[in-house]
């Protein structure tokens, strides 16, 4: 069996030339899209996502409002900052890096950022509507995984997803998705019984459980595809997924590299939602216009 190792850096820079396009129409009618990025105290993990963010911003010339807060701010400050965001016309997506220090309910956060604005796709509106089948912004590591399947035309109708993680913001979104593309879903957690049962009956293995080398040799059935979300800094510094990579060259179908897979993605689908963000807002402008026009012309 040849397995194809997928380059999410190739996908990722196809996708956001597609995106760049929009928001230059958007720019062109004065709606330029606006990220906000709030990060919280000095975590090396969350700075190094944040200026991915940043800079990816820059390739698709959005404006990015970049705001550092110290660790030392409180959950009513961050609030503030946050209502402050959501009334700010040139800014369309708010993300709050998470995780946020203790003190700070990130729940209470992500409640408080307008759901229009909420590009994470981590609001209880947004979570619902997912749920719902209707989707406004679906987080974005699961989305990115759902445009990579796509792009390498792998199809999940009537195939058997099982997801190895269930985490708000990976595996119970990874989920909806593939269940609403018509996949059968088995929603792996850490008290699952004998894991390999379950990966070696799947079609689609998506490993998101943050633990290097979970997913093995005889973990999965010839010709899966296997799409690895883990990221997991070993104690030699170097980064590793949740899947032994090597061990499904020759057996799987497709699988993901870390780095350079699904990670890529992820800050591409922020993009995406960024600009989706921004095409709504504008057109609910141009609507308010259209019915003052026509208020005074009456
Ligand atoms: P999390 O810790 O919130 O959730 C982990 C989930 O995995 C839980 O549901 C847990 O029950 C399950 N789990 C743990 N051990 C397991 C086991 N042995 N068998 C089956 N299930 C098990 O983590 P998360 O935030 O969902 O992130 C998961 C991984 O994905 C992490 O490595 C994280 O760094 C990575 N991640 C990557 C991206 C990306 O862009 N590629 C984005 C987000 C998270």
């Amino acid at each position: 069996m040849d397995t194809k190792i997928i380059d999410g850096i190739a996908h990722s820079r196809e996708v956001r030339a597609q995106w760049r396009e929009r928001a230059q129409a958007l720019t062109a009618r004065g709606c330029r899209p606006g990220l906000a990025v709030v990060i919280v105290g000095d975590d090396p993990a969350s700075e190094t996502y944040v200026r991915n963010k940043i800079r990816a911003c820059a390739e698709l010339e959005l404006l990015s409002e970049h705001i550092e807060l110290p660790a030392t701010t409180s959950e009513s400050e961050l609030l503030a900052q946050v209502r402050a965001l959501n009334a700010d016309p040139r800014i369309h997506g708010i993300l709050v890096q998470l995780p946020l220090p203790k003190h700070i309910s990130s729940a209470r956060v992500v409640e408080t950022i307008a759901p229009e604005k909420d590009v994470d796709g981590f609001h209880p509106m947004n979570v619902g509507l997912l749920a719902a089948g209707h989707p406004r912004f679906a987080p974005c590591t699961p989305s990115g995984v759902m445009m990579m399947l796509e792009r390498e035309g792998i199809d999940p109708w009537a195939k058997h997803a099982v997801i190895v993680g269930a985490s708000n913001i990976v595996g119970k979104p990874m989920a909806l998705l593939l269940l609403a593309k018509g996949a059968t879903v088995t929603l792996c957690n850490s008290k699952t019984r004998d894991l390999g049962a379950h990966t070696r009956s799947a079609d689609i293995v998506v490993a998101a459980a943050g633990r290097p080398n979970l997913i093995g040799a005889g973990m999965v059935k010839p010709g899966s595809a296997v799409i690895d979300v883990g990221i997991n800094r070993l104690a030699s510094g170097k980064l590793a997924g949740d899947v032994d990579t090597a061990a499904m060259v020759g057996v799987a179908s497709h699988v993901t590299p870390v780095p350079g897979g699904v990670g890529p993605m992820t800050v591409t689908m922020l993009l995406a939602n960024t600009v989706l963000a921004a095409e709504m807002a504008c057109a609910r402008q141009g609507l308010a216009q259209r019915s003052t026009d026509m208020g005074s012309e009456a």
